[in-house]
Formats: C-alpha cells, sequence, structure tokens
C-alpha cells in the first residue's frame, strides 16, 4: 500500500518505517481507539490487486420499490443515430408533474441485497466458506471508499457488523448530509431529475425499441447487478444500480455490456475541461469501475437544460486526462485506500454479533475514526435475516430430553 518509487533501499527503509508504524500503532494502550489516515501519498504504491468482477445474478426495484428477483427493470442503450441531427433532450421536460421521486426517509439500508443473498446462498461458488470470508455491502459505498483521499467536501460514516464471519458495511447518513438533504435548495431538485430525464431519452425498454421520454420519471425505479469481486485479500460480494445494457454487443456478458449515463455542464474553456477531469471523472471512473462497466455516456447540457452533444468515455482511459496533472488523481490511491480500509475495519470488527457495530466515521482533513454500537439506531442487519441465516445453521443432534 506504501510507495515503491525510487531505489529499491529507499523502499526498504520505508516498508521498515511502515513496520515500526503498525507495530507501535498495536502497542498503543487500550484506550486510544486505532485510526487510520488519509493522505494520498500514503497509499500510491503499485495498483493492488482487484479481480474483474463477475455478475452473480440482478434484481429489480419497481415504481412502489417492491423487490422482484429479476432483469424486469433493467433498459436498453438507445443513443439516438449518429447520422442524425444529433440530440436536442430538453432535460427540463415534465419537471416537477412527471417527477416520481423515490422517499429518501426511508432508510433501506442493506436490506434488498441481503434479500438477494438469503435467496441465493445456496447457490454461491464456494459455497458458506466463501460468504463466510467475504465483505457485503453497496457499490456506492465502496465509491466513497474510493474516493477519500481526494474528497475535501463530504465525509461518511459506514457501519459494519460481523455475522457468520461475513463483515457486512452499510452506510449511515452524517448528520451533515442529513442537514443538506433536507434544506435542498429547489434548483438541486430540480438537477436530479434532468439526471434520470437523461437516461429516459437514452434508454428504451426492450432492445428494439426506441427511447419514450413521454413517461413519468420514478426513481424508485432500479436494476440491481449482484456481483463477486476481490480486492486485495478481501473477497466481495456487491450490489450496484445499472443504468442500461448495450443490445449492440450481444457477445459481452454482464457487466461488460453495461452503460453508465451522466449528465454534466457544457465546457466552453480548457479551465472548465480541468476541472472537469480533476473532480466529476474521479467519481465517474470509482463507480464505473468497480462493477466493471466499460463506458460511461455524458450528455452535456447547456444553461437551458438542453443535452446537444454527447460523449463517451471509456472508463480504462479516463486516468489519461489525470496522468501528468500534479492535482490529478491516481487509481492506485484510491484503490489502496479501500483495500486500506476493508483490512482495517476487518481487523477491527472481531466480535461475531449482528447487533454490535463498529461506525467507521470520516471527515476531510482527519482520519477514520472508529465508536462501537448495541442495537438501535446504528445496527443494520434486519432480524428476519438473522433469523433465517440462523435457522439456517446445520442445526446440532436432538439430544432427548429428560421427559423421553
Ligand atoms: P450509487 O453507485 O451511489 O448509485 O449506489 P449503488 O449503485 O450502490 O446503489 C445501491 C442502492 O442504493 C440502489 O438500490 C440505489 O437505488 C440506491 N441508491 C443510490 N443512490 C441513492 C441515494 O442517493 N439515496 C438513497 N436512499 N438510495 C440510493
Ligand atoms: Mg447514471
Amino acid at each position: 500500500m506504501f510507495s515503491s518509487q525510487g531505489p529499491m533501499d529507499s523502499r526498504r527503509t520505508k516498508r521498515k518505517a511502515e513496520k515500526t508504524e503498525v507495530a507501535e500503532h498495536q502497542n498503543k494502550p487500550p484506550h486510544t481507539s486505532p485510526s487510520l489516515p488519509t493522505e494520498p501519498a500514503l497509499y500510491s504504491g503499485p495498483f493492488p490487486f482487484y479481480r474483474r468482477p463477475s455478475e452473480l445474478g440482478c434484481f429489480s426495484l419497481d415504481t412502489q420499490r417492491q423487490y422482484h428477483g429479476d432483469a424486469r427493470a433493467l433498459r436498453y442503450y438507445s443513443p439516438p443515430p449518429t447520422n442524425g441531427p444529433g440530440p436536442n433532450f430538453d432535460l427540463r421536460d415534465g419537471y416537477p408533474d412527471q417527477y416520481r421521486p423515490r422517499d429518501e426517509e426511508v432508510r433501506e439500508g442493506l436490506d434488498h441485497l441481503l434479500r438477494w443473498l438469503l435467496e441465493h446462498r445456496g447457490q454461491l461458488e464456494g459455497g458458506p466458506a466463501w460468504l463466510a470470508g467475504a465483505i457485503v455491502t453497496w457499490r456506492g459505498h465502496l465509491t466513497k471508499l474510493l474516493t477519500t483521499p481526494y474528497e475535501r467536501q463530504e465525509g461518511w460514516q459506514l457501519a459494519a457488523s460481523r455475522f457468520q464471519g461475513t463483515l457486512y458495511l452499510s452506510e449511515v447518513e452524517t448528520p451533515a448530509a442529513r442537514a443538506q438533504r433536507l434544506a435542498r435548495p429547489p434548483l438541486l431538485r430540480e438537477l436530479m431529475y434532468m439526471g434520470y430525464k437523461f437516461e429516459q431519452y437514452m434508454c428504451a425498454d426492450k432492445p428494439g425499441s426506441s427511447p419514450d421520454p413521454s413517461g413519468e420519471v420514478n426513481t424508485n425505479v432500479a436494476f440491481c447487478s449482484v456481483l463477486r469481486g476481490r480486492l486485495g485479500s478481501h473477497p466481495l460480494l456487491f450490489s450496484g444500480e445499472v443504468d442500461c445494457t448495450d443490445p449492440h454487443t450481444p457477445s459481452l456478458q454482464p457487466p461488460a455490456c453495461y452503460v453508465e449515463l451522466k449528465t454534466s455542464k457544457e465546457m466552453h474553456s480548457l479551465g472548465h475541461w480541468r476541472n472537469f477531469y480533476r473532480h466529476k471523472l474521479l467519481k465517474w471512473w470509482a463507480q464505473s469501475f468497480l462493477l466493471g462497466v466499460p463506458n460511461v455516456v455524458a450528455g452535456f447540457r447547456n444553461p437551458e437544460g438542453f443535452v446537444c452533444s454527447l460523449k463517451t468515455f471509456p472508463t480504462m482511459e479516463m486516468f489519461e486526462y489525470v496522468r501528468n496533472d500534479r492535482d490529478g488523481w491516481n487509481p492506485s490511491v484510491c484503490m489502496n485506500f479501500c483495500a486500506a480500509f476493508l483490512s482495517f475495519a476487518h481487523s477491527t470488527v472481531v466480535q461475531d454479533d449482528p447487533r454490535l457495530v463498529h461506525l467507521f466515521s470520516w471527515e476531510p482533513g482527519h482520519p477514520v475514526t472508529v465508536s462501537v454500537h448495541r442495537d438501535a439506531p446504528y445496527a443494520f442487519l434486519p432480524t428476519w435475516y438473522v433469523e433465517a441465516m440462523t435457522s439456517d445453521l446445520p442445526s446440532p443432534p436432538k439430544t432427548p430430553s429428560p421427559k423421553d
């Protein structure tokens, strides 16, 4: 996880220093809780092992946010014909009448993913032993970890519980994030609508058909892919929402056929582009790289809210835009930090107890810290999940009771 730049000697010295640090870390008196630093310079070593994620399955959420164990919510990439007049998408069309936003007060935690896992745990390659060593979470949570070394605005909190060996990570909305959400300016609310509206212009419901941008924009609807991967020594089982699949690449199996759609402001100066590469492209890269989505298609909106140009950014080429930028980001730093956090969490959450929560908290400019909690409000593994997984264990042989 540490720098390997420079000659062997300096590398060895650095390793030694690192070991000493770790040792000191462990020798600290028990009342100082451990913490994890987030400075990019600490994570600039070689890119860690990251297994190309493979799809295990999927599920859909409908207009009422109800779970279905199938791909009914998957949409099909259907951009305007390249020989035609080019796009002219009015992203504000239908706002606010046609907007049906998801109720953000409902805390879903990992519930939908846990339901998928409960229904498919018997079919996992590697069996219960594999799951017992895995980390289960949402892709979006991993995205936040990847971008942490470069994030200067928003902190995060991740709740962690170990249960039957598996480490579960579920985000907690920070008080600041909650306050921001409740005070969300109307313009920001409209911008959120516009992002979903863009998807409507670019996606069809069936492989052969064209987009129908007339209907409601209901953000309860989601198609989620469930994947298996590995970062460093950590097996991962995670799920992420996928915008659409490209029906023109039938040979490609998921996630290689998936496409991520984004909107961004039209840019008119090199300074605008530089900023875009430094900040937005980092978030786009982190999100799509994790899931193995090969392309992000951006729609650039003008001040009137119309998309008149599109550009495809291959995920694996995004880093090229900042490779020679001193103020750019580095994929190795992102992945090394994420791996270090997972190791930190793994060694911190030792007790196997679904009601016990280690809360990892981070604010920009500070290290990640930990606090320990039991039951409400932080425990997040639902009773239905814990009970189903517990009754599932090979039950001990019945010993005859005295009555028998
Ligand atoms: P993303 O990468 O941030 O889009 O998140 P994921 O792809 O990991 O999505 C995981 C689940 O969280 C899906 O069911 C999404 O519909 C849901 N989700 C994504 N973003 C948000 C959000 O901002 N608020 C809430 N409440 N749910 C979200
Ligand atoms: Mg999108």
